[in-house]
């Protein structure tokens, strides 16, 4: 099939032989089924992403005078008048095809980016909005990062999570690069599945490995289990950690008893030795330093108090561990989708230690998990960091795709409302939240314009929030999610982008210079 619209377009605005420079913009405009912002050139080609409106589908095309133009590009090239034109969907081989000839589209390190931004597509469309949302300021976007949780629920693969990221950042022409983050990995197959699809980036989660449940344990019973180290473990332990005073770089001090220094060995020493083991894998598959580590323990219970950090980052440079990044779990509640629950004087007083810990051992940076729409605590991270951190999000995207639906398909919302209630009690197995779901407006009593407003309460949104799975796992469900989210696209990218926005410049990122 040709496409004398787009060969058109090509030939009135002698796009082949301009200065692309002044062709392209980066506002969102399409022209003749065209994103202006994605035209590129090599030799005696040029690249861009078109859509389909009809078919609702996007595919790249490849134009040029001479029929064997670039015959590595997936697609046969058919005449259309002067011009030869290839198309190909929006595939894995294409994917391959854009990484090889265009290296922007490469995920890369995050070595010395200061601030960092995880924006997990789970859906593989909402890319292009976050780089809308970054590209204009001082803040690097990771836009390929998914858990195992969640390639289960949306029924995703690795690659398919790069493929779009790739797909996104050639749309876009966005050329300052992206990493790809195999999030919250907790077993040495996952990561090196992650690696096999050249992540960038690895978080390794220990809230399994470790003993959270020792944060509350009494002092015998803590005795009991550090009594099971080995002798020469106990006295290296001890010659460490008892009677010293660690002094940070701002003068903060801190310090163990017998208890706690029981307390973090029984806690977190086997999952430490576990760290080692998966850091080993990295070095030995990509090398030193080749490769981006985050350590999380945020999904546990028991929060990490300042103590306890500095026994773990002491630990890992013991064993020879480098991290780039590790994760706290923050006292008060970060709960999914909703702004920060607890006490934030406290909260920013236990920030800035944890910030302290991070500068004096290594200056890694405090990763902030579930940073999606804590808009409070934001100002106090921005600041103790000086810039120097990682924040990730995720729900907070897919609400933003659920908000169009709300707006612009009410039946579809109503679908999608409803399935949430079905599946709350399973959905609730795999996401600690705390929100009171029967003060959600009754669905039957609230207008159709009034639907967006479930996106603005935070006992549906933590609802709306935890069911994207259910959504993805109903084939009928979410080919319509899809459809509607390829016809309102704009829209979608408008509201994201501000979201995200709103995120970036309340850390108080500046626009780059
Ligand atoms: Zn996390």
């Amino acid at each position: 099939m040709a496409h004398p619209e787009i060969v058109k377009y090509v030939a009135e605005h002698d796009v082949l032989t301009a200065d692309l420079s002044q062709v392209k913009v980066f506002d969102g405009t399409i022209q003749s089924g065209i994103y202006l912002s994605s035209f590129q050139k090599k030799g005696d080609a040029l690249f861009c992403t078109c859509r389909d409106d009809a078919a609702k589908t996007k595919y790249a095309a490849m134009i040029a005078a001479s029929a064997d133009a670039c015959p590595q590009f997936p697609g046969s090239p058919e005449q259309e008048g002067e011009l030869f034109i290839a198309t190909s969907g929006l595939t894995h081989e294409l994917a391959l095809f854009l990484r090889k000839e265009f290296p922007f589209t490469i995920p890369v390190s995050l070595k010395g980016k200061d601030a960092t931004i995880g924006t997990g597509d789970r859906l593989g469309l909402a890319n292009p909005a976050h780089i809308r949302a970054v590209r204009d300021y001082d803040i690097f976007p990771v836009l390929a990062q998914q858990s195992i949780r969640e390639l289960n629920f949306t029924k995703r693969t690795y690659q398919e999570v790069v493929d779009a990221a790739t797909f996104a950042a050639f749309q876009e022409g966005y050329e300052d690069g992206f990493g790809f983050d195999g999030d919250h990995l907790k077993t040495l197959d996952e990561i090196n599945m992650a690696l096999d699809c050249e992540a960038t980036m690895i978080t390794l989660d220990l809230s399994e490995v470790m003993n959270a449940k020792a944060a509350n344990w009494s002092d015998e019973q803590l005795l009991e289990g550090y009594q099971s180290l080995s002798a020469d473990e106990k006295l290296r332990l001890e010659s460490t950690y008892l009677g010293e005073t660690f002094t940070m770089q701002d003068g903060t001090t801190l310090s163990f008893d017998e208890t706690e220094l029981h307390r973090c060995s029984v806690m977190y020493l086997e999952a430490i030795a576990f760290a080692k083991e998966v850091y080993d894998l990295l070095v030995s598959r990509r090398g030193e330093g080749n490769f981006d580590f985050e350590m999380s323990i945020d999904e546990t219970e028991a929060p990490t108090v300042p103590q306890h950090h500095l026994f773990i980052i002491k630990e890992l440079i013991h064993n020879g561990v480098v991290v780039e990044s590790l994760a706290p779990r923050f006292i008060g509640e970060f709960q999914k989708a909703i702004d920060y629950i607890g006490d934030l004087d406290e909260f920013e007083k236990q920030f800035n230690v944890h910030c302290q810990i991070a500068k004096t051992y290594g200056n890694y940076k405090v990763s902030v998990h579930s940073g999606s729409d804590k808009f409070s605590a934001y100002p106090a991270i921005g600041k103790w960091t000086e810039g120097r951190l990682h924040v990730k999000t995720a729900g907070t995207s897919w609400l933003e795709a659920v908000r169009v639906i709300a707006l612009k398909e009410p039946e579809l919302y109503r679908e999608i409302h409803q399935l949430a209630f079905d599946s709350v009690d399973e959905a609730l197995k795999f996401y600690h939240i705390t929100a009171d779901f029967s003060k959600i407006a009754a669905l039957d009593s609230v207008s159709d314009a009034d639907l967006p407003e479930y996106l603005n309460r935070p006992e549906s949104r933590q609802l709306i929030h935890i069911i994207y799975g259910f959504v993805m796992q109903d084939d009928s469900l979410r080919q319509r999610f899809y459809d509607a989210l390829f016809v309102h696209e704009e829209l979608h990218y408008q509201l994201l982008r501000d979201h995200i926005r709103k995120h970036v410049t309340l850390l108080g990122r500046p626009k780059k210079a």
